[in-house]
């Protein structure tokens, strides 16, 4: 490594802090990643300054995470994150104030492997006090200290042990993976938004069929039958994983609902309406080829997962995004608000009051366009629509 590590802002924020007259490095993923050759992207700095001394060096500061030690420091406009050396402490137990510490050694004790208790100094220095730097070389992920006590502390490190297996496509050392299925059933007791977050970074990651058979070999399919029985079938899906793709994957190997899944992980708005728009449109895939109406009715993003994960069990070649992107171009419309006419015209032309009829004859003639039984024409509208209420008196 060189001199050249991080951001001149985050440089500049380390030499304050030494000039102060305290310690400061970089820590965790970001040296993990350039030690790999990948582009670091959040950079953390530990110091020895309490919070308190870090807003007395820097002019702009921001508490955003001040009870666990750690301040925003704005340097020429840009964040850096500078948390106090502290012990392990409170990850899992929240109730337990920090316990700031003097030595880097400690604070690198308290991480979670070794691949990540690595440290560099603005000079380009490594300091690798548990061998990770070694582990990194081998692809190994290892605790740091006694893998049953460090998973008893914080049970969430057993999913972030998988989610580095799929994310770095490593392998997990054998005691570590030992003490992880022995205290996978403490997972449980780990809030939900937490798992959410380490799955999805493993749904992206480089690997996570390996971190699928982990899964498997610590027992979690026994453990979360009704949440991650898709352990079991998911690596068919993992060539095109995404985030949220791996939850719609998980809708089609479970029982479960997109409602019931998006409840139990937590999901965002957003991740709920893409699951709910997926559980529909898959449906209708179960039953027949995408036509014009799917093609309408639902996002390029929403059918390219239908058709990857039907194919995934069916033999025919999938529709690309390209071929999607076509048959989305060839309709009539693009969306209601393409109609050539609205609720008004149907009063107007029948000469009958407003009600629930017009939302439905409306959805009809919109359905009768899509399907190119009529165009998408004022006249021929009209035409089409008395016509048809004239037959149906
Ligand atoms: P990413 O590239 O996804 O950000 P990361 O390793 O930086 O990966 P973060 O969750 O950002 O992961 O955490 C930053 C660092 O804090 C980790 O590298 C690790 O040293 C430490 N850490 C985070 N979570 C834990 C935990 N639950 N237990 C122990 N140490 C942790
Ligand atoms: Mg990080």
């Amino acid at each position: 490594m060189t001199s050249t590590f991080g951001s001149a802002a985050s440089r500049q924020v380390i030499i304050e802090l030494t000039t102060a007259g305290y310690e400061a490095v970089f820590v965790g993923g970001a040296v993990r990643d350039a030690e790999l050759g990948k582009k670091p992207l959040d950079i953390d700095i530990a110091t020895s300054a309490t919070p308190h001394q870090v807003k007395e060096v820097f002019r702009h500061t921001i508490d955003i995470g001040i009870e666990h030690g750690t301040i925003l420091v704005l340097m020429h406009g840009e964040p850096i994150e500078v948390t106090t050396y502290r012990t392990e402490s409170t990850y899992s137990d929240q109730c337990h104030p920090e316990i700031y510490v003097n030595s880097l050694k400690e604070d690198l004790q308290r991480r979670d492997f070794t691949i990540n208790a690595l440290a560099m100094t603005v000079d380009g220095e490594l300091i690798d006090l548990f061998n990770g730097l070694k582990d990194l070389k081998q692809k190994i992920i290892r605790s740091v200290g006694n893998p049953e006590e460090r998973f008893r502390e914080d049970p969430l490190r057993i999913f972030r042990a998988l989610r580095f297996s799929s994310v770095l496509d490593f392998e997990i050392e054998s005691e570590t993976l030992h003490s992880m299925k022995n205290l996978a059933p403490s997972l449980r007791h780990v809030a939900i938004e937490r798992i959410k977050t380490e799955m999805d970074k493993l749904f992206l990651g480089k690997n996570p069929s390996r971190a699928f058979h982990y899964g498997r070999q610590i027992g979690l399919p026994e453990l979360f039958p009704e949440l991650l029985a898709a352990f079991d079938t998911l690596d068919r899906y993992t060539p095109f994983l995404h985030a949220r793709h791996g939850f719609a994957a998980m809708l089609a190997v479970t029982d479960t609902d997109a409602a019931n899944l998006s409840r139990q992980f937590k999901l965002s708005n957003e991740e709920k309406r893409f699951l709910k728009q997926f559980e529909e449109a898959f449906a209708l895939r179960v039953h027949h080829v995408l036509g014009p109406w799917e093609f309408y009715s639902y996002s390029t993003d929403v059918l390219e997962v239908v058709e990857k994960v039907y194919h995934v069990n069916h033999e025919q070649n999938e529709l690309t995004t390209k071929q999607i992107e076509q048959y989305k171009e060839q309709l009539p419309i693009r969306s209601r608000t393409d109609l050539a006419f609205t609720g008004n015209d149907l009063l107007k032309w029948s000469d009958k009051s407003g009600g629930k009829w017009t939302s439905d004859w409306i959805k009809k003639i919109e359905r009768a366009i899509v399907f190119g039984r009529i165009e998408n024409d004022a006249q021929a509208i009209k035409d089409w629509f008395i016509n048809e209420i004239t037959r149906e008196k």
